[in-house]
């Protein structure tokens, strides 16, 4: 979890790819895909198609991020993946009410200023950006209440390494049982 614009997809991605056994949710939205942006990036739907899937139970957490509805569908990783959801502050607290055992890793930009680069350098407008600079202290103080760990994303590599002995730590805990 983390503020928009910290990095968490990129860790998300490197991190997929760098360890075996994790597999990666892909989330709903109601939000329009942004221009570039790959077609399988979310699932995405409009906002009844997205009600209609919460009302049968489909979420295992939801929440309105800005104008957008996102949600992470109940998780069907294939036999002997961890799941690693990447999504927002609110979606991690309601993570962390059904599942006590998750590990909750908390992306940070170094920075407002790289955190707003990031933002502009996907093209998001002059409002959208200034917008979610203005969430991120809020989104910060109750993530870091939240976090098992906090990882700042100066560099994609280093931080991506750590988040994955963050993941080694677990298993190995995991294995060695209570
Ligand atoms: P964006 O529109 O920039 O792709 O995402 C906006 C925010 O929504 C990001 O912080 C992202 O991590 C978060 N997000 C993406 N998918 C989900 C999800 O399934 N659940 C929740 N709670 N947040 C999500």
């Amino acid at each position: 979890m983390g503020p928009s614009g910290a990095g968490k997809g990129s860790i998300a991605a490197a991190l997929i790819s760098a360890t075996p056994g994790l597999w990666l949710s892909r989330s709903w939205t109601t939000r329009p895909p942004r221009p570039g942006e790959a077609a399988d990036a979310y699932h995405f739907v409009d906002d009844d198609a997205f009600s209609l899937h919460a009302d049968e139970g489909g979420f295992f957490e939801s929440a309105r991020v800005f104008d957008h509805r996102y949600g992470t569908p109940v998780p069907d990783p294939p036999v002997g993946h961890d799941v690693v959801l990447e999504i927002d502050v609110q979606g991690a607290t309601q993570v962390r009410s059904q599942r006590p055992d998750a590990v909750v890793v908390l992306v940070l930009a170094p920075s407002r200023q790289a955190q707003g680069d990031r933002l502009r350098g996907r093209g998001e407008s002059v409002e959208t950006v200034s917008r979610r600079l203005a969430e991120a202290d809020r989104e910060e103080a109750t993530g870091r209440a939240l976090a098992d760990h906090v990882v700042v994303n100066d560099d994609l590599s280093r931080a991506t390494a750590e988040v994955a002995a963050i993941v080694e730590d677990h298993r190995s805990m995991r294995d060695q049982g209570p």
